[in-house]
């Protein structure tokens, strides 16, 4: 049987801490789309046209080092706004969802274009200076030299394109459940959101999602 949990939000805002903690509570799969987007843009940076490189884009795209950095991120974030980039990404997303045994894929558009019909619809926020403050600690463990106000523009840049884009813009899912974890640490965040997949699944009649 599937169960579908989708997780949106804007970037830096725990859905992937949340994503990956709930697929390991639940022995759910995780896919983290933000990184297909990834790897079209790191292709593109390289030289590849976005929508040839999302028709092609294989396993070892998604496994080569550097999808992280900053300069892929905001490649990830043009290349994310081009339709045909996200139609050619989208059937391989769909059958994640359905794969038997359970699927936590976190993103944009996960809720409402992806898999409108998910079981649970998260949407993650925190405020600016939250998101910023988590990603520049990243940012300076990868030994990077970046300040704050740096890593909140290229956040800032990268929630507007995302928001006003025409195709599968950045915004909850009517029937999202909102999480704000500005206030929240990761073990706190997590708790809630396992608390919303429970009650999902007990509407389930108590079956397992492995039946
Ligand atoms: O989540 P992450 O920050 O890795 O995503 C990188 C970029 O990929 C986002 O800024 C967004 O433009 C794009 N994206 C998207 N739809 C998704 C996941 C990511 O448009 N489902």
């Amino acid at each position: 049987m599937s169960f579908t949990v989708a997780i949106d939000g804007p970037a830096a805002s725990g859905k992937g801490t949340i994503g990956r903690a709930v697929a390991e509570r639940f022995g759910f799969a995780h896919l983290d789309t933000g990184l297909l987007y990834r790897a079209v843009g790191k292709r593109v940076i390289e030289g590849a046209d976005p929508v040839g490189a999302a028709r092609s884009l294989g396993a070892e795209d998604l496994e080569a080092g550097g999808l992280r950095t900053a300069e892929v991120a905001q490649a990830a974030s043009k290349v994310a706004a081009i339709p045909e980039v996200r139609a050619a990404l989208l059937d391989f997303q769909r059958a994640f969802a359905r794969r038997a045994g359970g699927a936590v894929l976190d993103g944009r558009d996960i809720g409402t274009v992806i898999c409108p019909d998910a079981d649970v619809k998260l949407y993650v926020i925190a405020s600016d200076e939250v998101r910023a403050r988590r990603r520049l600690k990243e940012r300076l463990a990868r030994g990077e030299d970046v300040g704050l106000e740096e890593v909140l523009a290229d956040l800032r840049a990268r929630d507007q394109r995302d928001s006003a884009r025409a195709t599968a813009p950045l915004k909850p899912a009517e029937d999202a459940v909102l999480l704000d974890t500005t206030h929240l640490g990761i073990d706190e965040a997590v708790a809630r959101a396992i608390g919303v997949i429970e009650a999902a699944l007990g509407e389930r009649g108590g079956r397992t999602v492995r039946e």
